[in-house]
């Protein structure tokens, strides 16, 4: 039940310009050039914890640049992070929703000033980011969550039964019984912020377990929780071994629910590891995964051919096309590829990939050696493949950075390899269909890829829009008509998509928050009957 202060609908958070001569482009320049190497500990009940067990961070544009070092839990530390999450877990319960809310507006507005440019320069060094891409993440998307989970948090609770002249009902909108296990991706920041505060703003205890590559930022991230006063144990930051840390979550009894975001493969693996003992936890763990993605743009013949390059442009290759949400195939009719096409190859040539500190560059680094070398892999392969033929892009450099050109390749089998699987990488693939084939080309998309999660059309038909966001009714849980796939805002685009996208409990509304808690329905007659005869 609410009670107490009611918190108005936030705004989204305007991005701050760091544009070159401005003071805030000043202050990130010197945060960029920090040479500091940070330690991150293991956080459990407060406590810091350091060890032997370190891992290296280093910037995927300049890979001979340490970062941080990451000190990682031993396996009987994870087990002492679940076991002192149990021992808050009442007492944060039984708080306010004003002040778990208080606590997530405080980090907001933390996050807002004094800690801004510090968490942009992170994502910047650690994730390959830059500031166009850095400052709408672990800027304005981090406070919106927090600003929004909380809002939304006091939507659930204002939710209450029906009550009768004869009877009061209410909802106790509880926690889960147990903690929640938050698994977080490299690629956002404000991830980590979404699946470690929406739990807890209802109520929950969570074990934290971000992605290393993104540590660096998650970290500060963490810091901003304490410093607004989030009392020790209710999130424990445990940057463990992925395999060591889940084996010892599934472990527990008081495994309540898993709220991930990364790869389809690695969601069904949790999957099917609680599947597997679904009988030795106290209570069936609720499992939110929001997965990979082939996201799809689809141009009808009669779309203007520039506003589809230059969407095909922002939403294939921005943050080097490291976004779920990507634009990675697309179907162009074969009237429109001619002048689709000359743009792309004309626009893609003065992009420039680089340094992310450079206010020029447009793309960074891939996140990691391992997914450069894929690329690099899937890029020679293509040059020697019959059914592909190189538009625009194709090479690769590993030194300073792991650096992948932002490519385009025509792909004339739908149903290549290039055309279904997630890269996760600077690479749209492009099938050219005949403008007649219009209906099948729709049957085709909706067909291709087992994901579901973004997809755009382009056209100035409306009959044709309208006929293609019917057939495509289960092909993306977040679908744009004339705009890029990516980009979503907090409470204007609630993201999430389905099929093997994920469970789409759509991340920032009040529909994800339902998932953390688990409601106890009280009536309360005010006179009891004292006959047991009915009409008496
Ligand atoms: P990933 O699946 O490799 O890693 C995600 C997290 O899972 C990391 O913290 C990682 O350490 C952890 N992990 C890896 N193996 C694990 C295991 N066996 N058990 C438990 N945890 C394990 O994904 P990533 O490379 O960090 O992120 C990219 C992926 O995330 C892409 O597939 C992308 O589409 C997806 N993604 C989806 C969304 C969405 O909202 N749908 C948003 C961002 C990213």
């Amino acid at each position: 039940m609410i009670s107490g202060p009611q918190f108005p609908m936030p705004a989204n958070e305007p991005e701050v310009s760091f544009r070159p001569g401005t003071e805030a482009a000043d202050s990130l320049r010197k945060a960029l050039e920090q040479r500091e190497v940070v330690e991150i500990p293991t956080v459990i009940g407060g406590k810091k914890y350091y060890s032997d067990n370190t891992v290296e961070v280093r910037a995927p544009h300049d890979h001979q640049r340490l970062l941080a070092r990451i000190h990682r839990p031993t396996e009987s530390q994870v087990q002492e992070a679940i076991a002192n999450s149990k021992s808050v877990a009442r007492d944060w319960a039984n708080l306010t929703h004003a002040s778990r809310a208080t606590i997530l507006h405080r980090a907001a507005e933390i996050i807002a000033t004094r800690l801004r440019v510090k968490i942009n320069a992170a994502t910047m060094l650690g994730q390959s980011k830059t500031i166009d891409q850095a400052e709408p993440d672990s800027g304005c998307e981090l406070i919106d969550f927090l600003r929004f989970n909380a809002f939304n948090a006091q939507r659930v609770y204002a939710e209450q039964p029906l009550s009768v002249p004869t009877a009061v009902n209410r909802a106790d909108w509880r926690p889960l019984e147990g903690f929640v296990y938050a698994i977080s991706p490299f690629n956002f920041t404000a991830i980590g912020g979404n699946l470690t505060t929406a739990p807890a703003i209802m109520g929950n205890t969570v074990l934290w377990k971000p992605s290393e590559k993104s540590a660096l930022a998650n970290y500060i991230f963490y810091e901003a929780l304490e410093e607004a006063g989030l009392p020790p144990g209710v999130i424990n930051f445990v940057p463990g071994e992925a395999e060591l840390t889940t084996r010892v979550a599934l472990s527990s009894a008081d495994l309540a629910g898993i709220h991930f975001t990364g790869s389809s493969a690695v969601f069904q693996s949790l999957w099917k590891g609680v599947a597997s003992k679904v009988d030795a936890f106290r209570t069936i763990p609720r499992l939110v995964g929001e997965t990979g993605g082939k996201d799809f743009v689809l141009a009808h013949a009669s779309a203007n051919a520039s506003e589809v390059a230059i969407a095909l442009i922002r939403g294939a290759f921005e943050y080097q096309g490291q976004k779920c949400s990507a634009a990675s195939r697309a179907y162009i009719p074969r009237s429109l590829w001619p002048a689709v096409s000359q743009e792309l190859r004309a626009r893609l040539h003065e992009l420039k990939v680089g340094d992310v500190a450079d206010s020029n560059t447009f793309m960074g680094a891939v996140i990691s050696k391992a997914s450069y070398e894929k690329l690099s892999r899937v890029l020679a392969a293509a040059k020697d493949d019959g059914a592909v033929k190189l538009v625009s892009g194709g090479n690769t450099w590993s030194e300073p950075g792991y650096f992948v050109e932002p490519t385009v390749l025509e792909v004339s089998d739908p149903k290549h390899d290039l055309m279904t699987h997630e890269l996760f990488g600077p690479v749209l693939s492009v099938h050219v269909y005949d403008d007649n084939a219009w209906n099948e080309t729709l049957a085709l998309i909706d067909a291709t890829s087992p994901y579901a999660l973004t997809g755009s059309i382009f056209s100035t038909d409306r009959f044709a829009l309208h006929q293609a966001e019917s057939v495509l009714i289960n092909a993306a849980g977040n679908l744009y008509l004339n705009d890029k796939p990516t980009g979503a805002m907090i409470g204007q685009q609630p993201f999430g998509g389905g099929r093997a996208s994920g469970t789409n409990d759509k991340a920032g509304s009040y529909l994800n928050l339902l998932r953390w808690a688990s409601p106890r329905v009280v009536k309360e007659t005010y006179l009891p009957p004292r006959d047991w005869r009915f009409g008496a």
